[in-house]
Order: C-alpha cells, then sequence, then structure tokens
C-alpha cells in the first residue's frame, strides 16, 4: 500500500485478504495513465501509430517514411482539395493511431499487386514485399491509395487521389480493371459517381463530389484510356 492506499481502489484482495504490497504490472499501469493527469495527455500524444504483421524492421522504416509522406500530404488539407475534411480526419486518424490500422507485409504470392486493401473501411492493408523493397516514392503513393480504402474509398477514390496527390511521384494511371469499376458505379448528372470523388467519362475530369453530387474542386488528373496524367 503506498500514498494512502490510493492503488486499493482498483486492486483485489489476496486469498488471505491482504491487500498486495505491489499490484500486478497491468495495474501500475492504469494508475498511472488513470491519476496522473499529464502522464494521461502524454499518453494520448504519444499513442503508437499503425501495428505491424509480419513486416521486418527495415520494411516497418519504409513503411514510417511512407507514413511521414501521407501525413505531410494530409496538411493542412487533402493535397490542397477542399471538400474532403471527413476523409482527410479519418486519414490522419489511422495515421496517428486514433483509428485501428495494421499494416501486414506478404509475399503477395497469390496476388500479384503492389499492396492491395481486401475490406473497404477495414482497418488493414497489405503491402508487398517487392513493393517495400524498390523506390520509397511508390511505397508513398501505395500506402495512400490503400489508405483511402480503409477509410471507406472506393477505387475511384484511391486511383483519384493516389494519381493527383502522387503526379510526378511514382502514381500510376489507372489500368483496364480500373476503368470497368468506375463505370460500374452510378451514374448521376453525367458523372460516374465514387464516395469522395466524381469521374466524367467523356473528358476524363475527376471532381471533389460536393453535395448534391455536383463536381467540386478538380483533380489534376484526367481519366481516359490509353491517356497520359
Ligand atoms: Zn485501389
Amino acid at each position: 500500500m503506498r500514498e494512502g492506499g490510493i492503488w486499493c481502489l482498483a486492486l483485489p484482495k489476496t486469498k488471505r485478504g491482504q491487500t498486495p504490497r505491489d499490484p500486478p504490472k497491468r495495474q501500475q499501469n492504469l494508475h498511472h495513465a488513470y491519476y496522473g493527469g499529464g502522464d494521461l495527455k502524454e499518453l494520448i500524444l504519444t499513442m503508437p501509430g499503425p501495428r505491424f504483421l509480419h513486416c521486418l524492421p527495415e520494411q516497418q522504416e519504409r513503411v514510417r517514411l511512407a507514413i511521414d509522406a501521407a501525413k505531410a500530404k494530409l496538411t493542412p488539407e487533402l493535397c490542397g482539395l477542399p471538400g474532403l475534411d471527413d476523409l482527410r480526419r479519418s486519414m490522419l486518424a489511422s495515421l496517428n493511431g486514433f483509428r485501428t490500422l495494421i499494416i501486414r507485409c506478404s509475399d503477395c504470392e497469390d496476388l500479384p499487386a503492389d499492396g492491395y486493401t481486401l475490406e473497404r473501411g477495414k482497418g488493414m492493408i497489405t503491402l508487398c514485399q517487392s513493393l517495400l523493397a524498390g523506390p520509397q516514392e511508390r511505397v508513398n503513393a501505395v500506402l495512400f491509395h490503400e489508405l483511402v480504402h480503409t477509410c471507406g474509398g472506393n477505387e475511384l477514390d484511391g486511383e483519384g487521389l493516389e494519381c493527383h496527390c502522387f503526379n510526378g511521384e511514382a502514381a500510376t494511371l489507372p489500368g483496364g480493371s480500373d476503368y470497368r469499376l468506375f463505370r460500374s458505379l452510378p451514374v448521376r448528372n453525367g458523372y460516374h459517381v465514387g464516395n469522395h470523388l466524381i469521374w466524367n467519362p467523356v473528358t476524363g475530369h475527376v471532381f471533389v463530389r460536393a453535395p448534391g453530387t455536383e463536381p467540386g474542386a478538380a483533380l489534376n488528373v484526367r481519366f481516359l484510356l490509353r491517356r497520359r496524367l
């Protein structure tokens, strides 16, 4: 017992009905977080970022660099695009550890890709070992793209924001399977409608989806098959 028995509040009694001399380690941490106001603030500010699964230390370092690059793209606006603040906040919450984000490193033998997100809106991103052994710029672009998916964005949102934010920095243009997904999206006012972006299939222009599915800010990309950015 210490300091007037403050730990006793959260501690079970021993078999003999005695209060233990020191609390178990978990209880000590609880005490530390709960009773020290300043410590609690520090604990929140230093909450760990994403967790890693099957990633080597050097792969984790590559991902941390990509996380820093993503945070820079999200501040003060999402790559200078107004109207995407909910998505922006969600992405930052994932990167800062306030929303579940697990980065899984894989050989991707079954699914050749740079990376993927199996369940949109869920907190796991798979990054492939071949990607993590390549240029950092590409790791940055892929992590950002997949992060859009974990925050609920569909393929138009992921491709559009990757190409806008990483134009000239290792973004890759959508391919034929991406265009099939774009074209399968519902059409409104002549635009194929994503969760955050809309696409004009005639001109190739991509815009932020404004209220009423009107075009908001224009992205610096044009999505037309066989066209450059
Ligand atoms: Zn995608």
